[in-house]
This record gives C-alpha cells, structure tokens and sequence, in this order.
C-alpha cells in the first residue's frame, strides 16, 4: 500500500482506512514519507512569522477558544505600528514571510487591511504575505491580493457537511468555506487548506473525504494539526485529537502531495514536548513560530496549554532552530514558495 501510495499519490478508500485505522504501517509510512520529503526539499525547513494580528471575532465556533461566545477572553488588537514592528524584527531574525492571522473582526475593514499589506509589501519587497483571516468576499481577497498578499491560509476543517454543521453554528456553511477556497486560487493566491484532527463527532470515513476534498483543491500548503480542548467552550468534555494519527495522516499528505508546504504545526508542539520535531520526521517541512508582540500572546489561546506564549519572537527562533537541527534538518533564510503543485 505504501508503495502504491507512493508512484501513485492515491490509495482507494478502503486502503486509507486500513492504514489509518491499523498500526502495522506506522513507521514505514513515516519513513517513506521522511525520505520522499528530502527527495524534494532535502533538510531545509521553511519558517514562517506568524503575527496573531486580533482575538476578537464574529464567529462562534465551538472548538476555538476565542469564539465570540467566550466571556473569559482578554481582547485585544494590534495597531498597524504594530504590526509593522514585528514585521521589522521578523525581518531581522531571518524571517521571509510573514503571516496575518486573526478572529474575524470588522475593525479591520477591507481598506485598512490593504492598507497594512501594502505597507508590508513596500518595506519587505523579498517577503511573502500570508494571510489568515477567514471568510471574505472574493472581491475583498482581490483587494488584498493586488495589495500584496500571495498567500492563503483557510482550512476547510471538515469535508463532511454534516459534521461542519456539528462543528459549526448554523449561520456558518462548508459551501461557503470551499466557495472561499476556489475563490482564493482563482484569484493567484498559493493557497493552504487543512483539518483538525481528531475534532468531536470525526470519524475515520471523515478524515478520507478530508484527503479526497484536498485531491480535488490540490492546495499548495497542508496545515494539520490534532484537535485540542479548551475549558471555556461548548466542547470542553471532548478529548483531544490523537497525535499519532495526526503524524499518520502528515507522512500520509506528503505521499499523496509530494511537493506540498506541510507545517509542523503549534498544536504539535502542544500535544506533545517534541511534537514539532515528530512532525518533521513524519514529512512535514516549515514551523511557524510566533512573531507576535508578548503582551499579547497568551490572549490568543486556540486551545488550552497553547506552546510559546511567554517567549520574545528571538527566543522562539532560536529555540525552534535548536529543536529542527535536534530531529536532523535545518532551517533556511528563503521565502520558501511551492516548487510545483
Ligand atoms: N479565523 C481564521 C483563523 C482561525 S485560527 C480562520 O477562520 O481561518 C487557525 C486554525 O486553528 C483554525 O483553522 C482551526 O483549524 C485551528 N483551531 C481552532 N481551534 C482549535 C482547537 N481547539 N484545537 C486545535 N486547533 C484549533
């Protein structure tokens, strides 16, 4: 299975769920997926700034921490300066993109959003500008788009209908998120979807259509990361998602997408203390370590225990280039753009 995985990047439906759901496989998966990694990107490591630009948001979610719902949220927003400034200091630490992620909050209006990107996009001319700021008119990712911003970052957080719906309050559509996704790739963005794994009410049959929903968006970055619970949201009895199955489906990705931008991701790191280096090792190729001013920092809470909330961006750089050089691979300066699709 893993060969035909391999040569063919697709296994058919019964052959994923017997993957997924038996152990047997476990360590070859991972190994050829480590070794088909390095076929393409070798060692290198792309990093990522992330800039956690808001915590207030419209929607209300009901695995996310900063949902609307939630009461015991310190709010907070960062000033363009702001912004501009941990651009400035991710810029000196090596960083060659720099990613825009936050709540969906209307403060931030299309204009002033352009506003802040074109800003970027004059002071860092050799930088990429992700953004990951949800659901927006298509006319509004064209702004952005033509602001400066070359990437996307949108997962789909499930492919099943039914359960987005348990996810998700009824006002909030996987029709309208996917419609987003098309949208986004129309436009020219290199776009990033992914699903948490091990979210209440997924099941195996589930993660498949997560995989086959990815096939048919052929996305240019993959981000996964395991389901984790926070105490003040309408799922706080739910178990976290399994972080061995969320390694599983990584090496998985990176057969089935051989040339995809796959990170080891922060909920990774939660999950478990060496959680990103597993990450590398199962074939993902880029962390993302916070850029984020840290006052703010523990504000920004996904999930409960969230990593890196007390660390000043350099500590978190040099401490992830430790932890990268520790599982064998290597950070780079570089934008690191998708190298085919
Ligand atoms: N508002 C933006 C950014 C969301 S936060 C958007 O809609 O895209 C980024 C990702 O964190 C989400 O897409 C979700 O997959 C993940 N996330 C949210 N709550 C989480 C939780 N409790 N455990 C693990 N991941 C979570």
């Amino acid at each position: 299975m893993i060969k035909k995985l391999k040569s063919t990047q697709n296994l058919s439906d019964a052959e994923l769920l017997e993957l997924l759901e038996s152990e047997v496989y476990d360590e070859e998966l991972r190994k050829a997926a480590d070794e088909l990694r390095r076929s393409i990107y070798g060692t290198e490591v792309y990093i990522r700034g992330l800039v956690e630009l808001s915590n207030y948001c419209k929607n209300n979610c009901y695995y996310c921490g900063i949902r609307r719902g939630n009461t015991n949220v310190n709010r907070y927003r960062l000033s363009k300066a702001e912004i501009l400034e941990c651009c400035k200091s991710g810029h000196e630490l090596g960083f060659r993109t720099f990613v825009l992620q936050g709540g969906e909050d209307s403060y931030y209006s299309s204009e002033l959003l352009c506003e802040i990107i074109s800003e970027i996009r004059a002071g860092y001319p050799d930088c990429a500008i992700t953004l990951s700021l949800g659901e927006w008119p298509k006319q509004d990712y064209q702004s952005f788009f033509e602001a400066g911003a070359n990437r996307y970052l949108l997962r789909h957080e499930t492919a099943n209908t039914e359960h987005y719906g348990k996810l998700h309050p009824a006002n909030m559509s996987l029709e309208n998120r996917k419609q987003c996704l098309f949208n986004l790739k129309e436009i020219g963005y290199q776009v990033g979807s992914g699903f948490m794994v091990g979210s209440p009410y997924q099941s195996t049959a589930n993660l498949i259509e997560d995989l086959r929903f990815l096939q048919e968006l052929k996305p240019a970055m993959i981000g996964i990361g395991p389901y984790l619970t926070h105490k003040d949201t309408p799922f706080n009895e739910f178990k976290s998602g399994s972080l061995k199955i969320t390694l599983k489906l990584i090496s998985i990705l990176r057969l089935m997408f051989p040339y995809a931008l796959i990170p080891a991701t922060t909920a990774l790191g939660t999950a478990a203390p060496n959680g990103r280096e597993q990450g590398l090792l199962a074939g993902a190729n880029v962390v993302m370590p916070n850029l984020s001013p840290v006052k703010v920092r523990k504000d920004y809470t996904l999930y409960d225990n969230k990593i890196c909330t007390g660390e000043e961006a350099a500590e978190c750089r040099y401490c992830l280039e430790r932890r990268v050089a520790s599982a064998g691979y290597k950070i780079v300066v570089a934008r690191g753009d998708v190298i085919k699709q």
